[in-house]
């Protein structure tokens, strides 16, 4: 048997559709042997932690907690003899642990485990390991919610956007982790979300991490502060009003994307308080009601 060169077609093959979402679904279904977490639980990430031991058990997974020491080494999938070893960085914050637990679940879709010692079937990728970004982010964060909650980003208004604040702390996942859900779950084709994180040391927001449409370039990642946005090109001063209001603020605003763009947009910002931090989620989209704006006139 040879490996797989690419990655996603070893899923479309393995899960029988061609549908990003879908794959992850049906991904998701595989790994938990059609079992789904309990939704009579009053304790959401209590349910969600339950229903991955019971998945560990049915892969018959070890889960081993070492100080691993480099912090950039979250975990570690490792088959043996009828079954695997999970190598967990016992360094890692809750929410860090869950995720990169998660994470590694996600690899058991790369195995043959017809063999006593599950076979490695894929060649490995980078595009294997945003798979298991998106698997981890599933499982964390089970579709239903959003079904029952009809929140996307499209439709986040002032009186869904507290809903983002309510499931991070129900189920214990980041902020970002939840846009990207969102992202993975319904084909956002034309909005772009950027998500700003206030700094304490220096008292304003930068740009933390981005979902963004293909046409955009938002320029200098994590380096990137608001202030400059704001007075080297005289836009993006939602975010800034959306941090000192606490509130959900809507407007057309003039969104720079790159020395390319400069558009008469669609956006909303909302703040998102964690124990930590603060964050600002903006999500910009080209509406029907507004065409290019001239930055001549
Ligand atoms: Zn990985």
């Amino acid at each position: 048997m040879t490996a797989l060169s690419n990655f996603d077609t070893y899923l479309k093959t393995k899960f029988k559709v061609s549908e990003t979402p879908l794959i992850i679904e049906n991904a998701i279904s595989y790994i938990a042997n059609g079992t789904q977490p309990d939704e009579t639980s009053n304790i959401k990430y209590i349910a969600i932690d339950n229903w991955i031991k019971q998945i560990l058990g049915f892969w018959a997974i070890e889960l081993i907690e070492e100080d691993l020491g480099n912090a950039k080494f979250h975990g570690k999938l490792v088959p043996k003899r009828n079954g695997f070893n999970l190598f967990l960085n016992s360094s890692l914050f809750p929410t860090q642990r869950r995720f990169a637990l998660a994470h590694e679940l996600g690899h058991l879709v790369s195995f043959d485990t017809t063999f006593e010692w599950p076979k490695y079937v894929v060649k490995h990728s980078w595009n294997e390991e945003l798979f298991c970004n998106q698997v981890a982010r599933g499982i964390l964060l089970p579709k239903i919610i959003f079904d029952t909650l009809n929140i996307n980003l499209q439709n986040v208004d002032s009186i869904n956007y507290t809903l983002f604040a309510q499931i991070w702390k129900e189920y214990l996942v980041s902020p970002l982790q939840i846009i990207r859900r969102l992202y993975d779950l319904y084909i956002n084709k034309n909005v772009s979300t950027i998500i700003w994180k206030h700094s304490k040391d220096d008292n304003c927001l930068r740009i933390f991490d981005y979902c963004k449409n293909n046409n955009y370039f938002i320029p200098l990642r994590k380096r990137k502060i608001l202030n400059d946005l704001i007075q080297q090109e005289g836009t993006n001063n939602l975010p800034q009003i959306a941090f000192n209001s606490n509130g959900f603020i809507k407007d057309y605003d003039l969104v720079s994307f790159g020395s390319f763009y400069k558009k008469r947009m669609m956006t909303y910002a909302f703040p998102i308080h964690t124990i930590m931090d603060t964050y600002i989620v903006q999500t910009i989209f080209d509406s029907d009601e507004n065409g290019v704006f001239d930055d001549s006139k």
